[in-house]
């Protein structure tokens, strides 16, 4: 157990560094050279030609979201570079909340160049990752700067971040690495998807169907907020792809949720962690719902609201690990592994959303990464949780297969008891013959031996029947000292043969036990039946007794039986 814990505060250290300590520069995704931006309130009738030349005059030190919503102007850093036909330039920015985005370009010579986003905000402009990405118009002379004019900004996280130079094949680089990411990502969640579907529809277990939609769910955000969904629906306008984002987000952790409660053992989430769990997985998904509804009113508020019911997530998760601990659930250490990395992130997520860290274009992105992690360890829990189920499943048939024996067997000699012999003999098809054998003078063989010689002796004879007779005969001790053998009619049991056999067995102190047998032969489908056939065996029986005994008898036949 110590080593599970070693396990699971390892790979949070390694995420922590890798989320905290990754330089800027390393950061493959997002390519090219960062550019240090200032940030100045449009307050109206500014004009952007005048502007650009004066980059004193704007803010570099006031933290972006503390200027509140609204109109600003953002200016980069000098840049002092060519765009040129070998090496076009891209400026990239992170996509953000806000109504249009434009961009505005000096140029050494005093030229200045403009673009202009239309109704659609920034969507043409998409790439992988969810970058802004405006090309530069190609000039003789040199980039001086770069300014863009933010309108309708939500500065939530910012107003405008992440801003980068990029050549174009940086950026191709850049989108490659997106693109492959992503459709791993992609191809990951549809065949998780599809293969605990088919698991579902063979094992029926409520937890599979929580899965797939958490799966689903995690598809859906990340097609989103990858920028994917504008490939196939370039109408969209940005916003409401962002809005989407909250939804399927909200969705999907409601869904991830579930699955949690649905998939531990009861007792984990009995009484109140239980009711916890369904009113927060509600909470998220409504959430979404709320932000993805109002977004366009209050998205400041919305933000702040979908935040803190994240934290209400972590606030549901950890109590469970901590339950399943003490409850010594056996699933605890593979749900702590495949749920480390989603709370790590959401704790570091939510530290951003505060200001607490700086914006990072990973952490923004994390979530897709971390609950891929999420999903493909919960698949191996599913795998785990099955093979646990089909061990208990073999065990209690075992048990029962025992049983069922215990129930059947005579507990001195391991044969058929009588009720399970009857049980068995009743029914069978054509005819049969019984053969019902009875130890001579018994008492005075307990007499001579004692109780325990007389159990040895019958113990003797059952193993004694049991090597004497086919396999497919049925042997039974009906009563004290009187054994039944059953065999299909000419079946070769022959009980002269037993009877010498018996006759020439070593019993304790060397004593000489016979027994007599009586045979009767008849059909054996019901009940009355049998109760003939036995009649006729036992009344050949105590002929062979007044006989003499030591010897066998048969019915003549039914009727005189
Ligand atoms: P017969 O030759 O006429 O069959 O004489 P018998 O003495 O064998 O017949 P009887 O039915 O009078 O006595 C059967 C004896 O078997 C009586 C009983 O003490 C003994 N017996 C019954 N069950 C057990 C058992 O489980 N263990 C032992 N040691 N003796 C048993
Ligand atoms: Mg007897
Ligand atoms: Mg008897």
């Amino acid at each position: 157990m110590s080593r599970g814990i070693v396990t699971l505060l390892s790979l949070i250290c390694v995420c922590l560094g890798i989320a905290l300590s990754r330089p800027a520069h390393a950061q493959t995704g997002v390519a090219g050279r960062e550019l240090k931006v200032c940030v100045l309130r449009d307050t109206g009738g500014m004009n952007p030609a005048e502007l650009i030349r004066h980059p004193e005059r704007f803010d570099c030190t006031t933290p972006q979201y503390k200027m509140g919503a609204g109109n600003f102007w953002i200016i980069s850093e000098d840049i002092l570079q060519k765009s040129r036909p070998r090496a076009p330039l891209n400026a990239r920015v992170a996509s953000l909340w806000q109504d249009s985005l434009s961009l505005h370009i000096l140029y050494a010579d005093g030229m200045m160049r403009s673009t202009i986003t239309g109704p659609r905000g920034v969507t043409p402009l998409l790439q992988l990752g969810a970058i802004v990405e405006h090309p530069l118009p190609m000039a003789k002379a040199k980039i001086v700067r770069l300014m863009w004019h933010v309108q309708g900004s939500a500065s939530v996280r910012g107003i405008l971040l992440g801003a980068r130079l990029a050549t174009d094949k940086e950026s191709a680089r850049a989108n490659l690495v997106m693109a492959a990411m992503y459709a791993a990502f992609g191809g990951l969640c549809l065949a998780l998807i599809c293969y605990n579907l088919a698991l579902w529809g063979a094992l029926r277990h409520h937890f599979q169907l929580w899965y797939c939609a958490m799966v689903l769910g995690l598809f859906a955000y990340a097609f989103s907020s990858s920028g994917t969904l504008v490939w196939v629906w370039p109408e969209i306008a940005n916003n409401d792809r962002l809005r989407l984002n909250y939804l399927t987000l909200g969705l999907m952790g409601g869904a991830a949720l579930m699955f949690a409660r649905a998939f531990f053992e009861e007792r984990i989430f009995a009484g109140w962690l239980g009711r916890l769990a369904v009113g927060v997985a509600c909470v998220l998904a409504g959430a979404g719902l709320f932000v993805f509804l109002t977004a366009p009113i209050a998205v400041r508020v919305g933000d702040l609201i979908f935040t803190s019911v994240f934290v209400a997530l972590a606030g549901v998760i950890l109590p469970t690990l901590w339950r399943a601990w003490r409850l010594r659930s056996n699933y605890l250490w593979l749900f702590a592994l495949a749920w480390g990395a989603p709370i790590l992130t959401s704790i570091l997520r939510t530290l951003g959303n505060l200001h607490v860290l700086p914006w990072n274009f990973w952490l923004d992105n994390s979530t897709v990464l971390s609950m891929s992690a999420e999903a493909l360890l919960s698949s191996l829990a599913i795998a785990y949780r099955i093979r646990l189920l089909s061990i208990e499943r073999d065990e209690a048939i075992t048990a029962e297969e025992i049983a069922r024996r215990l129930a059947d067997a005579d507990p001195l000699t391991g044969l058929l008891n009588r009720r399970a012999f009857l049980e068995q003999a009743i029914g069978r098809e054509g005819e049969q013959t019984l053969h019902v054998a009875d130890l001579d003078h018994f008492k005075s063989v307990n007499d001579t031996l004692g109780h325990d010689g007389g159990d040895e002796v019958l113990r003797v004879f059952a193993r004694m029947l049991r090597a004497s007779a086919p396999a497919s005969a049925l042997i039974a001790r009906i009563g004290g000292e009187e054994f039944a053998i059953l065999t299909r009619a000419g079946e070769p049991v022959d009980p002269d043969r037993i009877l010498a056999k018996l006759r020439a067995t070593r019993m304790p102190f060397d004593m000489q036990v016979t027994a007599s047998i009586g045979t009767c032969t008849g059909p054996l489908t019901t009940e009355p039946e049998w109760k003939k056939l036995y009649r006729g065996a036992d009344k050949a029986l105590f002929q062979a007794k007044s006989a003499g005994r030591d010897r066998v008898r048969a019915a003549p036949d039914r009727e005189a039986a």
